[in-house]
C-alpha cells in the first residue's frame, strides 16, 4: 500500500512525466509541421508514418489530461487512412487532413492549455482500514452484531443518528458503515452529506431495513451498497459478507506488468497502478518480455497492441508458448478501435482489451476487475465453495512443503486439527443448511484470525486443518484458545431457536522430530481425539512440548 511519503514520490513522478509529455508533445508538433510542408509539394511517402504518430497520441493525450488534443490526434488518423486507401491522392482529402494536423499544431503551440497536474484523491486510496460503524438504533441485535464483529476481529464504533455519523464522518471514515435505512423520523437516501462522503471517501456501504422492498433495493444499488439486509437480520452470513470485502482488499494478487512502445504513456499507467497499490513492472524492451515476466511473475499483463518490432498479438502468441505463464491474463492496452483488429488480436491467445485512451480511474477499476476475475476462477479451481478455504489435497501440499522448509531452514512449526464438536447433533436438530452456516463460519473466522503467511484448509466434512509456520506450540496454543473462545461467543439461530458451538483442537509441533509430514499429521489428528476424549470444548497440545 502506498504510505503519505510514497505517495508524495508519485505525485511527484507524474508530475514530471506530465511535463515530459509535453516536451514530446512540442516536438511531434515540429515534426507535423514538416509533414505538412511535404504533404503540399506531393510527397505522399510519409503518410504510413503520419497514420501511426497520429495513432500513438490518440491514444496518449487523453491519458495525460489532454483529451480534446487526443480527439484532433484521431481526427489525423481518420483522414490519413482514408488517404492512404486511395490509389490516387484525392485532392479533397489531402487538404482535410493537413487542415487536421493544422488544428493540432495549433493547439499545441498554444501550449497555455497545459493542465495542473494533480492526483486526484480517489488515488490515495486504501489505507488498509478494518473498522466498522455500526448506525443502528440501540437493540440487543446491535450489541450482538458489535460483539459478533469484534470475535472477527474488527474495531467497532456505534452511532445512533444519522447527524452524529456525519460529523465523525467529516474528521475519518470507515472502511465499512453498516447503517439502518430508517432512524426514528429520518431515512438514510435523504442523507445526502452522509451517502456522498461515504462514497468519497471509498468507505463500504450496508445497509439494513426492518422491511423488504423492490425500491429499496433499487435504492442500496444506486448508492453503490455492497450488501442489503433485511430483518430479521442473519448475522453468519452478514459477517461473512464483510470478511469477503475485506479479504479483496488484502489479497496479494496485485502485480501488473506494462508493454507499451510509448515509454511515457508505460511509465504513466505504472505510476497510477503503483497510487491504487499494485505493484507494478514496467517493461522497457520487448526483447526482453519473457524473461522480465518470469521474473516478476504478474497476474495481469498490459500489453500494447501497435509496436514498432512486434506486435502485441505475436507477444502475447509467444507468452503462450510457456506453460508457466499460460495462466497469465493478457489485457490488451491499444488504441484500436476496429472490432475485427480486436478480435484478430484476441484470436493470439490475449484475453481481452481496454481501449486507449482511458482515465486513471477506469484504469485502475479495470485491472481491479480483471483480477477480481482471475481471483473468481483459481479459487473455482483450488477452493472449496462453501468454506472459501483450499481442500483437502491443497492444505496436505502446504504441510509437506512447509515440513521441506523446516528442513532446511531449521525454524519448526505448527498443524493443528480442528473438529466441530457434536456436529451431527446441529444437523439433526437444525437441518443441514444451518449445518452448512456453522461449517462456513468457522472457516471464515479462521481466515480472519491468522495470520498471512498461515495457512488453512477444510481437511473433511467438519474438520479443518491449520498450518502455522514459524510458531512454536505455545504460541499455537494461545492462538487457537482464543480462536475457541470467539466461536463460542457466535450465536446461530434456526427459525426460533438459537444455539452455539464449539470445536476441539490438537495440535503439534516439528520441533517433536517427526519422520515427515504424514507422521506429523497423524499426530496431530491423535491429539485432537484426546481433546474430544477429554470432554470436547478444548485445544490440547502434544505431552510434554
Ligand atoms: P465429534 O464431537 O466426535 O466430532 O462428533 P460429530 O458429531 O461432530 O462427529 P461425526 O464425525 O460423527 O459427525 C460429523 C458430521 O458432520 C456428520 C456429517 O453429516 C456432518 N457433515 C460433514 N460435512 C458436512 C457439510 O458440509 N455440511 C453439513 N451440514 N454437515 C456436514
Ligand atoms: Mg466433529
Ligand atoms: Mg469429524
Amino acid at each position: 500500500m502506498p504510505t503519505k511519503k510514497t505517495l508524495e514520490e508519485i505525485q511527484q513522478a507524474m508530475a514530471s512525466l506530465q511535463t515530459s509529455f509535453w516536451s514530446t508533445l512540442r516536438l511531434k508538433a515540429t515534426h507535423f509541421s514538416e509533414m505538412v510542408l511535404r504533404l503540399e509539394q506531393g510527397d505522399f511517402t510519409l503518410i504510413q508514418e503520419i497514420i501511426s504518430l497520429a495513432h500513438q497520441l490518440a491514444g496518449s493525450c487523453g491519458t495525460f489530461q489532454l483529451p480534446h488534443l487526443g480527439l484532433l490526434a484521431r481526427q489525423i488518423e481518420v483522414n490519413a487512412l482514408d488517404l492512404s486507401r486511395q490509389t490516387a491522392p484525392d485532392l479533397m482529402i489531402v487538404q482535410k487532413l493537413t487542415e487536421a494536423i493544422r488544428v493540432f499544431v495549433t493547439e499545441v503551440e498554444k501550449g497555455s492549455l497545459e493542465p495542473d497536474f494533480e492526483l486526484k484523491n480517489q488515488f490515495s486510496l486504501s489505507e488498509s482500514r478494518q473498522d466498522v460503524w455500526l448506525l443502528l438504533e440501540p437493540s440487543t441485535l446491535r450489541d450482538e452484531l458489535s460483539a459478533q464483529l469484534h470475535a472477527f476481529g474488527f474495531e467497532v464504533r456505534t452511532f445512533v443518528t444519522y447527524q452524529e455519523c456525519i460529523i465523525e464522518l467529516r474528521k475519518r471514515s470507515p472502511a465499512l458503515l453498516f447503517c439502518a435505512v430508517a432512524l426514528g423520523n429520518e431515512v438514510l437516501f435523504a442523507q445526502y452529506e452522509l451517502l456522498q462522503t461515504v462514497n468519497e471517501k471509498q468507505s463500504s456501504l450496508m445497509v439494513f431495513s426492518t422491511e423488504d422492498s423492490f425500491e429499496l433495493r433499487i435504492e442500496a444499488v444506486r448508492h453503490k451498497a455492497q450488501g442489503c439486509f433485511v430483518s430479521p437480520l442473519d448475522i453468519p452470513s452478514m459477517l461473512q459478507r464483510i470478511s469477503k470485502l475485506f479479504d479483496e482488499s488484502t489479497y496479494s494478487d496485485k502485480k501488473v506488468s506494462i508493454l507499451d512502445d510509448d515509454l511515457l504513456l508505460a511509465e504513466h499507467y505504472g505510476w497510477v497502478l503503483k497510487s491504487a497499490g499494485f505493484e507494478v513492472q514496467v517493461i522497457r524492451d520487448p526483447d526482453e518480455v519473457i524473461a522480465s515476466l518470469l521474473t516478476f511473475k504478474p497476474d495481469v499483463l498490459l500489453l500494447d497492441m501497435h509496436m514498432p518490432a512486434f506486435s502485441g498479438a505475436e507477444i502475447s502468441g509467444v507468452i503462450r508458448q510457456y506453460d508457466s505463464l499460460s495462466s497469465l491474463h493478457v489485457t490488451f492496452l491499444s488504441a484500436e478501435h476496429d472490432i475485427r483488429q480486436q478480435l484478430q488480436a484476441l484470436s493470439f491467445g490475449a484475453d481481452d482489451f481496454i481501449t486507449k485512451p482511458i482515465s486513471n480511474e477506469n484504469l485502475v477499476t479495470s485491472v481491479k476487475l480483471r483480477l477480481a476475475r482471475n481471483r473468481e476462477i483459481k479459487s473455482l479451481i483450488e477452493r472449496d465453495s462453501l468454506t472459501g478455504l483450499v481442500k483437502h489435497g491443497a492444505i496436505k501440499d502446504a504441510v509437506l512443503s512447509e515440513f521441506d522448509r523446516m528442513s532446511r531452514s531449521g525454524e519448526h512449526f505448527c498443524v493443528a486439527m480442528v473438529d466441530l464438536d457434536h456436529f451431527k447433533n446441529v444437523n439433526d436438530s437444525y437441518g443441514h443448511a444451518t449445518g452448512d452456516i456453522v461449517i462456513s463460519t468457522i472457516a471464515t473466522l479462521l481466515r480472519k484470525r491468522l495470520r498471512r503467511s498461515d495457512r488453512a484448509g477444510r481437511y473433511g466434512g467438519e474438520e479443518f486443518l491449520v498450518v502455522l509456520p514459524k510458531c512454536s506450540a505455545a504460541d499455537a496454543k494461545l492462538l487457537l484458545d482464543s480462536i475457541l473462545d470467539s466461536f463460542r461467543e457466535i450465536h446461530f439461530s434456526a427459525g426460533p431457536q438459537h444455539f452455539s458451538c464449539t470445536f476441539s483442537a490438537g495440535i503439534v509441533c516439528s520441533s517433536a522430530n517427526y519422520s515427515d509430514a504424514e507422521a506429523m499429521m497423524k499426530a496431530a489428528d491423535e491429539v485432537l481425539y484426546q481433546a474430544k476424549h477429554r470432554g470436547r470444548n478444548q485445544v490440547q497440545i502434544l505431552a510434554g512440548h
